[in-house]
Protein backbone atom coordinates (compact mmCIF):
# COMPACT_ATOMS: atom_id res chain seq x y z
CA UNK A 1 0.00 0.00 0.00
CA UNK A 2 2.78 2.01 0.84
CA UNK A 3 4.58 2.07 -2.20
CA UNK A 4 1.47 1.93 -4.16
CA UNK A 5 0.84 5.57 -2.25
CA UNK A 6 4.31 6.60 -3.31
CA UNK A 7 3.80 5.64 -6.98
CA UNK A 8 0.95 7.71 -7.70
CA UNK A 9 2.45 10.83 -5.31
CA UNK A 10 2.56 13.74 -7.20
CA UNK A 11 5.39 15.85 -5.88
CA UNK A 12 5.58 19.86 -7.07
CA UNK A 13 9.55 19.35 -6.49
CA UNK A 14 12.07 16.43 -7.07
CA UNK A 15 12.79 14.76 -3.67
CA UNK A 16 16.78 14.31 -4.09
CA UNK A 17 20.23 15.22 -2.39
CA UNK A 18 22.71 13.84 -0.25
CA UNK A 19 20.68 12.76 2.13
CA UNK A 20 18.97 10.18 0.16
CA UNK A 21 16.54 10.31 -1.81
CA UNK A 22 13.64 7.93 0.56
CA UNK A 23 14.87 10.70 3.57
CA UNK A 24 14.96 14.50 2.05
CA UNK A 25 12.34 16.16 2.71
CA UNK A 26 10.33 13.09 3.69
CA UNK A 27 8.62 14.18 7.14
CA UNK A 28 7.32 11.55 9.54
CA UNK A 29 7.00 13.50 12.71
CA UNK A 30 7.34 16.70 14.47
CA UNK A 31 7.48 18.27 17.79
CA UNK A 32 7.80 21.82 19.19
CA UNK A 33 9.95 23.77 16.68
CA UNK A 34 11.12 20.46 15.27
CA UNK A 35 10.59 17.81 12.09
CA UNK A 36 12.06 14.23 12.06
CA UNK A 37 12.93 13.12 8.56
CA UNK A 38 12.75 9.59 7.47
CA UNK A 39 16.39 9.10 8.32
CA UNK A 40 15.54 10.11 11.66
CA UNK A 41 17.18 13.60 11.19
CA UNK A 42 16.02 16.65 13.90
CA UNK A 43 15.61 19.62 11.90
CA UNK A 44 14.28 22.75 12.87
CA UNK A 45 11.13 23.37 11.11
CA UNK A 46 12.17 26.84 9.97
CA UNK A 47 9.30 27.85 7.54
CA UNK A 48 6.33 26.61 10.26
CA UNK A 49 5.39 24.42 7.37
CA UNK A 50 4.05 27.06 5.06
CA UNK A 51 4.16 29.90 7.69
CA UNK A 52 1.36 28.14 9.66
CA UNK A 53 2.54 25.76 12.58
CA UNK A 54 2.00 28.92 14.59
CA UNK A 55 1.67 27.03 17.92
CA UNK A 56 4.53 24.47 17.11
CA UNK A 57 3.60 20.83 16.33
CA UNK A 58 2.69 18.20 18.31
CA UNK A 59 0.25 19.80 20.54
CA UNK A 60 -1.54 17.72 23.15
CA UNK A 61 -4.13 20.05 23.44
CA UNK A 62 -4.81 20.68 19.64
CA UNK A 63 -5.29 16.56 19.09
CA UNK A 64 -7.61 16.13 21.87
CA UNK A 65 -9.92 19.27 20.74
CA UNK A 66 -9.86 17.74 17.33
CA UNK A 67 -10.68 14.12 18.25
CA UNK A 68 -13.61 15.69 21.30
CA UNK A 69 -15.04 17.50 18.56
CA UNK A 70 -14.96 14.61 15.82
CA UNK A 71 -16.82 12.75 18.70
CA UNK A 72 -19.18 15.30 19.30
CA UNK A 73 -20.19 16.69 16.09
CA UNK A 74 -17.88 15.56 12.64
CA UNK A 75 -19.81 17.88 10.08
CA UNK A 76 -23.05 20.13 9.64
CA UNK A 77 -24.01 21.50 6.17
CA UNK A 78 -22.97 25.32 6.24
CA UNK A 79 -26.16 26.30 4.35
CA UNK A 80 -28.80 25.31 5.93
CA UNK A 81 -27.49 24.34 9.69
CA UNK A 82 -24.77 25.82 11.95
CA UNK A 83 -22.49 24.90 14.59
CA UNK A 84 -21.51 25.83 17.77
CA UNK A 85 -17.92 25.99 17.86
CA UNK A 86 -17.98 28.20 14.40
CA UNK A 87 -20.69 30.48 16.34
CA UNK A 88 -18.48 31.05 19.09
CA UNK A 89 -14.93 31.78 16.95
CA UNK A 90 -16.79 34.40 14.94
CA UNK A 91 -17.51 36.29 17.92
CA UNK A 92 -13.66 36.17 19.02
CA UNK A 93 -12.35 37.05 15.32
CA UNK A 94 -14.65 39.95 15.19
CA UNK A 95 -13.03 40.87 18.79
CA UNK A 96 -9.89 41.04 17.35
CA UNK A 97 -10.32 42.41 13.69
CA UNK A 98 -10.39 46.16 13.18
CA UNK A 99 -13.17 47.51 13.93
CA UNK A 100 -16.32 47.19 11.80
CA UNK A 101 -15.60 44.01 10.50
CA UNK A 102 -17.69 42.08 12.16
CA UNK A 103 -18.92 38.98 10.46
CA UNK A 104 -16.65 36.44 8.84
CA UNK A 105 -17.18 33.58 6.03
CA UNK A 106 -15.54 31.11 6.14
CA UNK A 107 -13.45 28.71 3.74
CA UNK A 108 -11.43 26.24 3.14
CA UNK A 109 -7.76 27.65 2.68
CA UNK A 110 -6.50 30.55 1.39
CA UNK A 111 -6.84 30.87 -2.22
CA UNK A 112 -10.84 29.93 -1.97
CA UNK A 113 -10.67 33.29 1.09
CA UNK A 114 -9.42 35.41 -1.38
CA UNK A 115 -11.65 34.35 -4.27
CA UNK A 116 -15.04 34.79 -1.87
CA UNK A 117 -13.82 38.19 -0.73
CA UNK A 118 -13.33 39.02 -4.71
CA UNK A 119 -16.74 37.54 -5.61
CA UNK A 120 -18.26 39.49 -2.43
CA UNK A 121 -17.15 42.84 -4.57
CA UNK A 122 -18.52 41.86 -7.69
CA UNK A 123 -21.96 41.10 -6.28
CA UNK A 124 -21.62 44.61 -3.81
CA UNK A 125 -21.24 46.37 -7.24
CA UNK A 126 -23.67 43.90 -8.99
CA UNK A 127 -26.45 45.02 -6.01
CA UNK A 128 -25.28 48.81 -6.33
CA UNK A 129 -26.29 48.63 -10.09
CA UNK A 130 -22.57 48.99 -11.38
CA UNK A 131 -21.44 45.08 -12.36
CA UNK A 132 -18.64 46.83 -14.93
CA UNK A 133 -16.86 47.55 -11.48
CA UNK A 134 -14.95 44.60 -11.17
CA UNK A 135 -11.34 44.98 -11.56
CA UNK A 136 -8.99 43.87 -9.40
CA UNK A 137 -5.77 45.42 -8.71
CA UNK A 138 -3.08 43.53 -7.49
CA UNK A 139 0.78 44.16 -7.24
CA UNK A 140 3.88 42.26 -8.81
CA UNK A 141 5.62 39.97 -6.54
CA UNK A 142 2.64 39.27 -4.50
CA UNK A 143 1.12 35.73 -3.92
CA UNK A 144 -2.60 35.11 -3.56
CA UNK A 145 -3.58 31.65 -4.15
CA UNK A 146 -3.38 28.41 -6.36
CA UNK A 147 -6.87 28.41 -7.90
CA UNK A 148 -7.97 30.47 -10.94
CA UNK A 149 -8.18 33.89 -10.23
CA UNK A 150 -6.53 34.02 -7.62
CA UNK A 151 -3.19 32.78 -9.27
CA UNK A 152 -4.07 35.18 -12.01
CA UNK A 153 -3.43 37.57 -9.00
CA UNK A 154 -0.16 36.46 -8.00
CA UNK A 155 3.00 38.76 -9.04
CA UNK A 156 4.83 35.91 -10.95
CA UNK A 157 3.49 34.85 -14.38
CA UNK A 158 5.05 31.82 -14.22
CA UNK A 159 1.81 31.06 -11.70
CA UNK A 160 -0.77 32.15 -14.39
CA UNK A 161 1.23 32.87 -18.01
CA UNK A 162 0.17 29.58 -19.70
CA UNK A 163 -3.28 30.05 -18.70
CA UNK A 164 -5.63 31.51 -20.75
CA UNK A 165 -6.54 33.24 -17.65
CA UNK A 166 -8.22 35.82 -15.83
CA UNK A 167 -5.38 38.55 -17.10
CA UNK A 168 -7.89 40.49 -18.24
CA UNK A 169 -9.64 41.05 -15.01
CA UNK A 170 -6.46 42.24 -13.14
CA UNK A 171 -3.89 45.39 -12.94
CA UNK A 172 -0.99 44.85 -11.66
CA UNK A 173 1.35 47.58 -9.99
CA UNK A 174 4.74 47.69 -9.30
CA UNK A 175 6.44 45.40 -6.25
CA UNK A 176 6.63 47.72 -3.30
CA UNK A 177 10.26 46.58 -2.31
CA UNK A 178 12.83 49.53 -1.09
CA UNK A 179 15.56 46.80 -1.57
CA UNK A 180 14.92 47.18 -5.44
CA UNK A 181 13.86 50.53 -5.65
CA UNK A 182 15.65 52.65 -8.76
CA UNK A 183 19.07 53.81 -7.80
CA UNK A 184 19.36 57.28 -6.50
CA UNK A 185 15.38 57.17 -5.29
CA UNK A 186 14.93 57.95 -1.80
CA UNK A 187 12.65 55.25 0.18
CA UNK A 188 9.72 58.36 0.84
CA UNK A 189 9.91 59.51 -2.87
CA UNK A 190 9.74 55.58 -4.04
CA UNK A 191 6.49 55.51 -2.22
CA UNK A 192 5.28 58.68 -3.38
CA UNK A 193 5.70 56.77 -6.68
CA UNK A 194 3.98 53.77 -6.04
CA UNK A 195 0.87 56.17 -4.81
CA UNK A 196 1.30 57.60 -7.54
CA UNK A 197 1.00 54.73 -10.26
CA UNK A 198 -1.92 53.71 -8.78
CA UNK A 199 -3.60 56.95 -9.02
CA UNK A 200 -2.50 56.97 -12.30
CA UNK A 201 -4.13 53.66 -13.07
CA UNK A 202 -7.45 54.94 -11.55
CA UNK A 203 -7.61 57.77 -13.64
CA UNK A 204 -6.25 55.91 -16.61
CA UNK A 205 -8.46 53.06 -16.33
CA UNK A 206 -11.67 54.77 -14.13
CA UNK A 207 -12.68 53.94 -10.85
CA UNK A 208 -15.73 52.80 -12.30
CA UNK A 209 -14.61 49.85 -13.73
CA UNK A 210 -11.82 49.02 -10.56
CA UNK A 211 -13.66 47.15 -7.80
CA UNK A 212 -11.11 45.88 -5.02
CA UNK A 213 -7.34 46.67 -4.24
CA UNK A 214 -5.92 43.48 -3.19
CA UNK A 215 -2.43 43.16 -0.86
CA UNK A 216 -0.37 41.33 1.36
CA UNK A 217 0.72 43.99 4.28
CA UNK A 218 3.66 41.94 3.99
CA UNK A 219 4.13 40.13 1.35
CA UNK A 220 5.01 36.41 1.92
CA UNK A 221 6.20 33.75 -0.30
CA UNK A 222 7.65 37.10 -2.93
CA UNK A 223 10.42 37.09 -0.55
CA UNK A 224 8.79 39.24 2.83
CA UNK A 225 8.72 42.57 1.63
CA UNK A 226 8.35 45.13 4.02
CA UNK A 227 6.40 48.09 1.95
CA UNK A 228 7.77 51.49 2.78
CA UNK A 229 6.53 53.60 5.68
CA UNK A 230 3.07 54.96 4.73
CA UNK A 231 2.62 52.94 1.56
CA UNK A 232 -0.44 50.33 3.16
CA UNK A 233 -2.48 53.20 4.49
CA UNK A 234 -1.65 55.81 1.28
CA UNK A 235 -2.95 52.72 -0.88
CA UNK A 236 -5.90 52.28 1.62
CA UNK A 237 -7.04 56.29 1.25
CA UNK A 238 -7.01 56.11 -2.51
CA UNK A 239 -9.25 53.09 -2.72
CA UNK A 240 -11.65 54.95 0.25
CA UNK A 241 -11.58 58.14 -2.38
CA UNK A 242 -12.34 56.03 -5.59
CA UNK A 243 -14.67 53.54 -3.56
CA UNK A 244 -12.49 50.74 -4.04
CA UNK A 245 -12.46 47.38 -1.86
CA UNK A 246 -9.41 47.21 0.04
CA UNK A 247 -8.30 43.59 0.89
CA UNK A 248 -6.01 42.64 3.53
CA UNK A 249 -4.70 39.39 2.10
CA UNK A 250 -3.57 38.33 5.52
CA UNK A 251 -3.32 34.22 5.00
CA UNK A 252 0.65 35.04 6.25
CA UNK A 253 0.59 37.86 8.81
CA UNK A 254 -2.43 36.93 11.19
CA UNK A 255 -2.62 34.82 14.08
CA UNK A 256 0.64 36.03 15.30
CA UNK A 257 3.28 36.39 13.35
CA UNK A 258 3.49 39.56 13.42
CA UNK A 259 2.53 39.67 16.79
CA UNK A 260 -1.10 39.96 17.14
CA UNK A 261 -4.52 38.08 15.87
CA UNK A 262 -4.67 40.53 12.79
CA UNK A 263 -1.96 42.78 11.81
CA UNK A 264 -3.59 45.37 9.71
CA UNK A 265 -4.85 47.72 12.17
CA UNK A 266 -2.20 46.56 15.10
CA UNK A 267 0.98 46.72 13.08
CA UNK A 268 0.29 48.53 10.50
CA UNK A 269 -2.87 51.44 10.93
CA UNK A 270 -5.03 49.96 8.44
CA UNK A 271 -8.39 49.58 8.44
CA UNK A 272 -9.47 46.94 5.33
CA UNK A 273 -12.70 46.73 4.13
CA UNK A 274 -12.06 42.75 4.22
CA UNK A 275 -9.53 40.37 5.41
CA UNK A 276 -8.56 37.08 4.28
CA UNK A 277 -7.08 34.53 5.97
CA UNK A 278 -6.32 30.95 6.95
CA UNK A 279 -2.94 28.60 8.25
CA UNK A 280 -1.95 30.46 11.54
CA UNK A 281 -6.06 29.77 12.20
CA UNK A 282 -5.75 26.40 13.36
CA UNK A 283 -1.64 26.62 12.95
CA UNK A 284 -1.89 24.02 9.92
CA UNK A 285 -3.77 21.23 12.14
CA UNK A 286 -6.59 21.73 10.21
CA UNK A 287 -7.69 23.25 6.55
CA UNK A 288 -9.86 25.80 7.20
CA UNK A 289 -9.61 30.31 6.29
CA UNK A 290 -11.91 32.93 5.57
CA UNK A 291 -12.98 36.43 4.88
CA UNK A 292 -13.83 39.10 7.66
CA UNK A 293 -16.25 41.50 6.24
CA UNK A 294 -18.45 44.33 7.82
CA UNK A 295 -22.05 43.14 8.94
CA UNK A 296 -23.14 46.00 7.15
CA UNK A 297 -21.60 45.45 3.53
CA UNK A 298 -23.05 41.53 4.85
CA UNK A 299 -26.74 42.39 5.46
CA UNK A 300 -26.63 44.27 2.42
CA UNK A 301 -26.19 41.74 0.03
CA UNK A 302 -28.01 39.07 1.90
CA UNK A 303 -31.20 41.46 1.81
CA UNK A 304 -30.75 42.30 -2.09
CA UNK A 305 -32.98 40.68 -4.63
CA UNK A 306 -30.29 38.73 -5.92
CA UNK A 307 -29.29 36.93 -2.48
CA UNK A 308 -29.58 33.82 -4.37
CA UNK A 309 -26.72 34.28 -6.71
CA UNK A 310 -24.01 35.06 -4.00
CA UNK A 311 -25.79 32.99 -0.72
CA UNK A 312 -27.50 30.06 -2.39
CA UNK A 313 -24.27 27.89 -2.66
CA UNK A 314 -21.07 27.37 -1.35
CA UNK A 315 -18.12 25.21 0.09
CA UNK A 316 -18.88 21.81 1.79
CA UNK A 317 -16.38 22.02 4.69
CA UNK A 318 -17.08 26.16 5.00
CA UNK A 319 -16.91 26.56 9.07
CA UNK A 320 -16.28 22.58 9.31
CA UNK A 321 -16.86 22.14 12.75
CA UNK A 322 -13.48 20.90 13.65
CA UNK A 323 -11.58 23.41 11.96
CA UNK A 324 -13.48 25.89 14.23
CA UNK A 325 -13.04 23.92 17.33
CA UNK A 326 -9.29 23.64 16.39
CA UNK A 327 -8.92 27.12 15.92
CA UNK A 328 -10.74 28.24 19.12
CA UNK A 329 -8.29 26.42 21.28
CA UNK A 330 -5.17 27.70 19.08
CA UNK A 331 -6.83 31.47 20.07
CA UNK A 332 -6.47 30.34 23.39
CA UNK A 333 -3.07 29.71 22.72
CA UNK A 334 -2.45 32.36 21.34
CA UNK A 335 -4.01 35.15 23.60
CA UNK A 336 -2.93 32.83 26.64
CA UNK A 337 0.56 33.62 26.19
CA UNK A 338 1.86 32.78 22.56
CA UNK A 339 1.23 36.53 21.12
CA UNK A 340 3.20 37.97 24.04
CA UNK A 341 6.13 35.67 23.68
CA UNK A 342 6.29 36.50 19.26
CA UNK A 343 6.29 39.66 20.51
CA UNK A 344 9.18 39.23 22.70
CA UNK A 345 11.54 37.30 20.47
CA UNK A 346 10.76 39.00 17.28
CA UNK A 347 13.43 41.80 18.28
CA UNK A 348 16.41 38.46 18.62
CA UNK A 349 15.02 36.93 15.92
CA UNK A 350 15.59 39.77 13.16
CA UNK A 351 18.52 40.97 14.77
CA UNK A 352 20.80 37.16 14.95
CA UNK A 353 19.82 36.88 10.81
CA UNK A 354 19.97 40.58 10.16
CA UNK A 355 23.80 39.62 11.41
CA UNK A 356 24.41 37.77 8.20
CA UNK A 357 24.46 40.66 6.66
CA UNK A 358 28.01 40.39 7.14
CA UNK A 359 28.25 37.50 4.48
CA UNK A 360 29.64 38.19 1.18
CA UNK A 361 26.79 36.13 -0.40
CA UNK A 362 23.98 38.31 1.82
CA UNK A 363 22.27 41.09 0.02
CA UNK A 364 19.54 41.76 2.68
CA UNK A 365 18.15 40.33 5.64
CA UNK A 366 14.49 41.99 5.88
CA UNK A 367 11.94 41.53 8.12
CA UNK A 368 9.48 41.56 10.56
CA UNK A 369 7.87 40.08 13.54
CA UNK A 370 8.64 36.35 13.26
CA UNK A 371 8.99 36.28 9.45
CA UNK A 372 12.51 37.30 7.34
CA UNK A 373 14.18 37.17 4.16
CA UNK A 374 17.72 36.52 3.88
CA UNK A 375 18.17 37.77 -0.10
CA UNK A 376 21.72 36.37 -1.81
CA UNK A 377 22.99 38.79 -4.23
CA UNK A 378 25.58 38.29 -6.88
CA UNK A 379 27.90 40.95 -5.92
CA UNK A 380 27.54 43.63 -2.70
CA UNK A 381 28.37 46.46 -3.96
CA UNK A 382 25.73 46.52 -7.34
CA UNK A 383 23.23 44.02 -5.67
CA UNK A 384 22.32 42.75 -8.92
CA UNK A 385 20.43 39.66 -9.19
CA UNK A 386 21.97 36.42 -8.98
CA UNK A 387 21.40 34.11 -12.23
CA UNK A 388 18.32 32.43 -11.17
CA UNK A 389 19.76 29.18 -12.42
CA UNK A 390 22.22 29.02 -9.85
CA UNK A 391 19.32 27.97 -7.23
CA UNK A 392 21.05 29.31 -4.18
CA UNK A 393 18.05 29.29 -2.23
CA UNK A 394 17.73 25.41 -2.52
CA UNK A 395 22.01 24.72 -2.32
CA UNK A 396 21.48 26.69 1.28
CA UNK A 397 18.31 24.66 1.76
CA UNK A 398 20.42 21.23 1.37
CA UNK A 399 22.93 22.35 3.40
CA UNK A 400 21.28 23.25 6.08
CA UNK A 401 19.35 20.22 5.82
CA UNK A 402 21.97 17.97 6.55
CA UNK A 403 23.30 20.60 9.44
CA UNK A 404 19.45 20.20 10.81
CA UNK A 405 17.42 23.16 9.75
CA UNK A 406 14.62 22.90 6.81
CA UNK A 407 14.52 26.42 4.93
CA UNK A 408 11.90 27.38 2.68
CA UNK A 409 14.08 28.31 -0.37
CA UNK A 410 12.67 30.94 -3.04
CA UNK A 411 14.78 30.64 -6.07
CA UNK A 412 17.51 33.06 -4.68
CA UNK A 413 16.21 33.83 -1.07
CA UNK A 414 16.14 31.70 1.98
CA UNK A 415 12.52 32.84 3.81
CA UNK A 416 12.44 31.81 7.49
CA UNK A 417 9.18 32.08 9.39
CA UNK A 418 9.18 29.43 12.73
CA UNK A 419 6.95 28.43 15.13
CA UNK A 420 5.83 31.07 17.20
CA UNK A 421 7.10 28.94 20.44
CA UNK A 422 10.65 29.62 19.18
CA UNK A 423 12.62 30.17 22.26
CA UNK A 424 16.02 32.84 22.02
CA UNK A 425 18.06 30.26 22.11
CA UNK A 426 16.46 27.95 19.19
CA UNK A 427 16.83 31.17 17.46
CA UNK A 428 20.68 31.41 18.18
CA UNK A 429 20.84 27.52 16.46
CA UNK A 430 18.74 28.28 13.76
CA UNK A 431 21.52 31.45 13.06
CA UNK A 432 23.99 29.88 13.17
CA UNK A 433 22.87 26.50 11.34
CA UNK A 434 21.49 29.30 8.53
CA UNK A 435 25.14 31.14 8.32
CA UNK A 436 26.75 28.11 7.81
CA UNK A 437 24.83 26.64 5.16
CA UNK A 438 25.22 30.25 3.24
CA UNK A 439 29.17 29.85 3.98
CA UNK A 440 29.02 26.49 2.41
CA UNK A 441 27.23 27.66 -0.32
CA UNK A 442 29.47 29.97 -1.05
CA UNK A 443 32.70 27.33 -0.83
CA UNK A 444 30.31 25.56 -3.60
CA UNK A 445 30.06 28.10 -5.72
CA UNK A 446 33.93 29.37 -5.64
CA UNK A 447 34.69 25.59 -6.25
CA UNK A 448 32.41 25.49 -9.35
CA UNK A 449 33.89 28.78 -10.54
CA UNK A 450 30.44 30.65 -10.43
N1 LIG B 1 -2.63 34.36 0.27
C1 LIG B 1 -1.39 34.34 0.76
C2 LIG B 1 -0.78 35.64 1.23
C3 LIG B 1 -0.66 33.15 0.82
O1 LIG B 1 0.60 33.14 1.27
C4 LIG B 1 -1.29 31.95 0.41
C5 LIG B 1 -0.58 30.60 0.48
N2 LIG B 1 0.77 30.59 0.60
C6 LIG B 1 -2.59 32.01 -0.10
C7 LIG B 1 -3.25 33.23 -0.14
C8 LIG B 1 -3.28 30.78 -0.57
O2 LIG B 1 -3.62 29.98 0.50
P1 LIG B 1 -3.94 28.42 0.32
O3 LIG B 1 -2.71 27.77 -0.17
O4 LIG B 1 -4.39 27.99 1.70
O5 LIG B 1 -5.07 28.31 -0.66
Amino acid sequence: LTLLAERHLVQPWPVSGSIGAEARGRLEAGEGIYVTDAAGRRLIDGPAGMWCVNAGHRRQELADVMAAQAMELSYNSPWYTTNAPSAVLSKRLADHAPDGLDHVFYTTGGSSAVETALRFMQFANNVKGRPDKKLIVSRQGGYHGSTYLSASLNGRPRDHDWMDSAEGLVIKLTCPNPFRRPEGVGEAEFCDALVAEFRDVIEKVGAGRIGAFIAEPIMASGGVIVPPEGYLVRMRELCREHDILFIADEVVTAFGRLGHVFASQEVFGLDPDMITFAKGVTSGYFPLGGVMIAGRLFEELRRSNHSDAMFAHGLTYSSHPIGCAVALKNLDILEGGLLDHARDVSGHFQSSLKALEDLPLVGEVRGLGLMACVECVADRVSNNPLTLDLEVGKRIDTHCQELGLLVRPLINMCVMSPPLTISKSQIDDMATILRRGIELTTDDLVREGL
